[in-house]
């Protein structure tokens, strides 16, 4: 989604009417999950953003199955139903029955700083997701390339937007693979999906916008498009529509199911 705050390249103060969010408390809860369960790990990797110090939370589930998936969600810091989904997701074992067929990695908060503070951007007032060919990326992206230099098979990344009424996705895939469409059609019980032609300013067909594979077509990198690069067969940028919170979560959630379910 787009910011609906002032578009100033620096935004740091959070908007006076939502109270701070600790993210000390995500990763508490990231943490109680993952002393219940042998088959869980959680790496904590220190940073600083804005002169306050963070982990981030790396948490890898199984080991040994035949394919690896990437999850990943708040790289945006307002958009907290993908959060949200991956500790819900992680918290009712949901996973377990997929560890026969997938290593899990889950990265549920790449954005700490923008979490706590209900910013798109993060401290520096970068937009993290269009900073991964850049020859300074920020730390944030650092992280999380490093964590792309391992092999993966599937990458889902969670987001939303405030400004589409309905759920739609980025398909970054080798051609061929036509896995978008067969998720979207897992969302229309759960919320509306965004049937337009054209979505944040490019061609969507039923909910789907494929990413051209090119490089070159991009001045500046997603995630996706730096997981492509790094030998991802699919990625897929998840994007929840306008509606309650945990309807979001609900559509997220089936939408892991779907792929991970499809993929296997
Ligand atoms: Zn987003």
């Amino acid at each position: 989604m787009f910011l609906k705050q002032p578009d100033t390249p620096n935004f740091r103060s959070p908007p006076k009417s939502l109270a701070l969010r600790a993210h000390s408390l995500l990763v508490e809860r990231v943490r109680l999950v993952v002393s219940t369960d042998r088959e869980a790990r959680l790496g904590l990797h220190e940073f600083t953003a804005a002169g306050k110090t963070y982990k981030f939370m790396q948490v890898v589930l199984g080991s040994g199955a035949p394919r690896r998936v990437l999850l990943s969600a708040g790289i945006h810091g307002d958009e907290l139903a993908g959060v949200e989904a991956l500790c819900e997701w992680l918290e009712s074992h949901a996973y377990t029955k997929f560890l026969h067929r997938w290593d899990i990695t889950m990265l549920p908060c790449l954005n700490p700083w923008g979490y706590e503070h209900d910013t798109r951007e993060n401290g520096d007032g970068r937009d993290l997701n269009r900073e991964f060919n850049s020859s300074h990326p920020p730390q944030e992206v650092r992280f999380v390339q490093s964590v792309l230099q391992e092999p993966f098979d599937l990458s889902l990344e969670l987001h939303g937007d405030e400004d589409s009424a309905g759920y739609y996705l980025y398909e970054t895939v080798q051609p061929g693979a036509d896995i978008g469409h067969r998720v979207i059609e897992q969302i229309h019980t759960i919320m509306p999906v965004n049937l337009d032609a054209t979505i944040d300013g490019k061609s969507a067909n039923g909910g789907v916008i494929a990413r051209p594979l090119e490089p070159g077509t991009h001045s500046w990198w997603p995630m996706a498009r730096y997981g492509f690069a790094q030998g991802i067969p699919c990625s897929l940028t998840l994007e929840a529509g306008r509606s309650p919170l945990q309807m979001q979560v609900q559509a997220h959630l089936q939408a892991i199911e779907t792929a991970l379910g499809l993929c296997s």
